[in-house]
C-alpha cells in the first residue's frame, strides 16, 4: 500500500460540511414527507447517475409506500470542478413514464443545466405529476432558473466530494459531504 499516495488523497479533504448523521435525519424527514404525499399512488423515483446512487439507495429505504426505479445518467462535469455546460444523456429509463408520479432524485443542483434537461425529457413523456428531490443546492452558482421541489441541504459555492459525489470518480464513497481543494 503506498502511504504516501493516501495521505496525497485525504489532504485533499478540506472538511467535513456535512455529516453523516445529519445526512441520515435529512434522508429519513424527505422519506416521511414522500410517504405522506405519495400514499396509495404510483411512484417512480429516477435516479440521476452516477452522483444520485447512494442518496437514492438510502432515501427508498425510508420510503414506505410501493415505489419504483429508475435511472438515468447525465453527464456535465469532467475531470475538473468546472462545468463543461454540454449535458449528454448516456442511458434513458425503460418504464412508461404516462404511468407515475415521477420523483427525480438528484445529489446536487449547480448551474442546474443538467436538471433542465432531464427535466424536459422527462416532461415530454407526460408523466401523471413531476417532483425533483435533491440531496444539495448550491443556488449562488444557477445558470438555468430552475425550481428544485425539495433540498436537504443548501450548501455555498464550493466543491463537495462524498455521499456519492465524486473528483475524478474518486471520493463517492465517504460517508459524509466534504468540500474539496485541488
Ligand atoms: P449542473 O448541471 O447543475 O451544473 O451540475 C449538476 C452535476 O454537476 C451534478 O449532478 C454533479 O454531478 C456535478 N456537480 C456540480 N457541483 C458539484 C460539486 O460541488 N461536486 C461534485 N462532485 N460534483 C458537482
Amino acid at each position: 500500500m503506498d502511504f504516501c499516495k493516501i495521505d496525497k488523497f485525504q489532504r485533499k479533504i478540506k472538511r467535513i460540511i456535512i455529516t453523516k448523521d445529519e445526512i441520515k435525519a435529512a434522508v429519513k424527514k424527505a422519506g416521511e414527507i414522500i410517504n405522506s404525499l405519495y400514499d396509495g399512488k404510483p411512484i417512480l423515483l429516477i435516479s440521476i447517475l452516477k452522483g444520485s446512487f447512494i442518496f437514492l439507495s438510502d432515501l427508498c429505504r425510508e420510503i414506505t409506500v410501493p415505489c419504483e426505479i429508475g435511472f438515468i445518467a447525465a453527464k456535465s462535469y469532467y475531470k475538473d470542478t468546472q462545468s463543461s455546460g454540454i449535458v449528454n444523456i448516456t442511458l434513458d429509463i425503460q418504464q412508461d413514464i404516462s404511468k407515475y408520479h415521477v420523483i427525480i432524485v438528484e445529489d446536487i443542483v449547480d448551474t442546474g443545466r443538467t436538471l433542465n434537461d432531464v427535466a424536459k425529457l422527462i416532461k415530454s413523456r407526460n408523466p401523471i405529476s413531476f417532483k425533483v428531490i435533491t440531496l444539495l443546492d448550491k443556488p449562488d452558482r444557477r445558470i438555468v432558473d430552475f425550481d428544485v421541489d425539495y433540498s436537504l441541504f443548501t450548501i455555498p459555492d464550493v466543491f463537495v466530494v462524498g455521499y456519492g459525489l465524486d473528483y475524478g470518480e474518486y471520493y463517492r464513497n465517504l460517508p459524509y459531504i466534504a468540500e474539496f481543494s485541488e
